[in-house]
C-alpha cells in the first residue's frame, strides 16, 4: 500500500506513521527525519537546510524532490510505503505525482489527521521538552503552522480531487486514533 499522511506539525503524522510501518509492513518515509539525518551528518545538504528547518521555514522543493528521488529508487519501497511530512505545497504535490507515475506506484491512499490548533500547540510545546527540537521552540512553531495553512493545507483538496482523501479525527489516544487509521484503510486493502 502507498499511503500519504496529511495532517498540521503536531498532528501526530510521525507518531501514527511509526504503527502503520509495523502494521503494513512497509517503509516510513519521513521528509522531516531525513532532513534531520542529513543535519546531523554533517553534510551539504545538511548544512544548506540547517537554518532553515530551525526557523520553521521550507527547504526547497529542488531538494525534497532530489531527496524523494532517492529514497523512491531504494528496493525497500517496491512493496508501498507511508509517506509523511510530504507533499507540503502544491508544487511538491504535482511533483511527487509525477514521481510517482513515472515509476508505475501511483498513490493509493491520503489520510488527513485533523487536530484542532489549540491542541497542536500544546502537543508540540510538550514534545519541545521531551525531545528538544531546535525547531520546537515558539517563534518557529507560529510560523510552520502559518506555512501549513497556506502553503499545505490546499494540498488536502488535490488528494480530495482525486477520490484518495480520507479525513481522520486525530483527537484521543494514541491507539485510538490509529484504529481510527485502520478503519479508514479497510475498504482499501485487507490491512485489518
Ligand atoms: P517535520 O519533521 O515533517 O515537521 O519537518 C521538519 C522541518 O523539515 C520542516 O519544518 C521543514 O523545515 C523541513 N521539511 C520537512 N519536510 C519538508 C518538505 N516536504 N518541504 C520542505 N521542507 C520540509
Amino acid at each position: 500500500m502507498r499511503l500519504v499522511l496529511l495532517g498540521a506539525p503536531g498532528s501526530g503524522k510521525g507518531t501514527q506513521a511509526a504503527r502503520l510501518k509495523e502494521h503494513l509492513q512497509v517503509p516510513h518515509i519521513s521528509t522531516g527525519d531525513l532532513l534531520r539525518a542529513e543535519v546531523a551528518a554533517g553534510s551539504k545538504l545538511g548544512l544548506e537546510a540547517k537554518e532553515i528547518m530551525a526557523a520553521g521555514n521550507l527547504v526547497s522543493d529542488e531538494i525534497l524532490l532530489g531527496m524523494l528521488e532517492d529514497r523512491f529508487s531504494r528496493p525497500d519501497t517496491a512493496g508501498g510505503f507511508i509517506l509523511d511530512g510530504y507533499p507540503r505545497n502544491q508544487a511538491q504535490a504535482d511533483a511527487l505525482d509525477h514521481l510517482l507515475k513515472r515509476i508505475g506506484q501511483p498513490m493509493d491512499f491520503a489520510v488527513q489527521l485533523e487536530v484542532p490548533t489549540e491542541l497542536l500547540v500544546e502537543r508540540i510545546a510538550g514534545r519541545a521538552q521531551a525531545e528538544g527540537r531546535a525547531d520546537d521552540n515558539p517563534e518557529s512553531v507560529r510560523k510552520r503552522l502559518t506555512i501549513y495553512d497556506t502553503q499545505t493545507a490546499p494540498v488536502i483538496e488535490f488528494y480530495r480531487q482525486h477520490g484518495q482523501l480520507t479525513v481522520v479525527n486525530g483527537v484521543g489516544s494514541l491507539d485510538e486514533v490509529f484504529n481510527r487509521i485502520l478503519e479508514a484503510l479497510a475498504p482499501v486493502k485487507e490491512v485489518g
